[in-house]
Order: structure tokens, then sequence, then C-alpha cells
């Protein structure tokens, strides 16, 4: 896997891990809202508030993993484009491992 595919696959990372950790946020939202209710009228909603709760800061948490995770790698890979063929070389690298102009 060339570092060009690799940055792209942390960047879909970080995306999927943001996606998850909103959806996360919503679900807290939600989960106090019911909470609310449930606390108000019947306790079936706060059972279901209780249960959102639990599964949307999963989520939260797991999406920020996801997330940091994607972002964490991303630092480390710096590519540098050819200049004659274009393919992104890691920076710092003397020559295209793939045409072998030097960089
Ligand atoms: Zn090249």
């Amino acid at each position: 896997m060339t570092d060009y595919e690799h940055q792209k696959m942390n960047k879909k990372m970080e995306k999927r891990g943001n996606f998850i950790l909103w959806v996360g946020l919503f679900l807290v939202v939600v989960a106090i809202v019911f909470l609310i209710i449930g606390f108000t009228s019947s306790i079936t909603y706060a059972i279901i508030g209780a249960f959102a709760l639990v599964i949307g800061t999963t989520a939260a948490i797991y999406g920020l993993q996801q997330k940091k995770k994607g972002k964490g790698t991303n630092i480390g890979i710096v590519t540098v484009k050819c200049r004659k063929c274009g393919y992104l070389e890691r920076a710092g690298a003397e020559f295209c491992s793939k045409c072998g102009e030097a960089m």
C-alpha cells in the first residue's frame, strides 16, 4: 500500500469517526430528553433513555477514538509529489520510488 493510499484510508477513518461521534452525541441528547420525560411520566421512557445514553456515550467515545487514530497516523506521513510522474513520495526521500527521478 502506498503512502497516498494510506493517507486516504486515514482520512476515511477520520470522517467515519466524526460521523459516529455525532450520531453518539445525538443519541445522548435524545436520551436526556427521554430521561426527563421518563421521570415526569412513564418509567418506560426512562429505561429507553438510559439505554440510549449508554449506547450514545459508547458510540461517541468509539467515534472519537477512530477520529484520533485517523488523524494521529496522518501526521507521521508527509508526502511530496514527484515532478516527473506525480507519484506521492514520502517526504525526505532522495529518489522517487516509482520512476527514479531525484526528488
Ligand atoms: Zn516519479
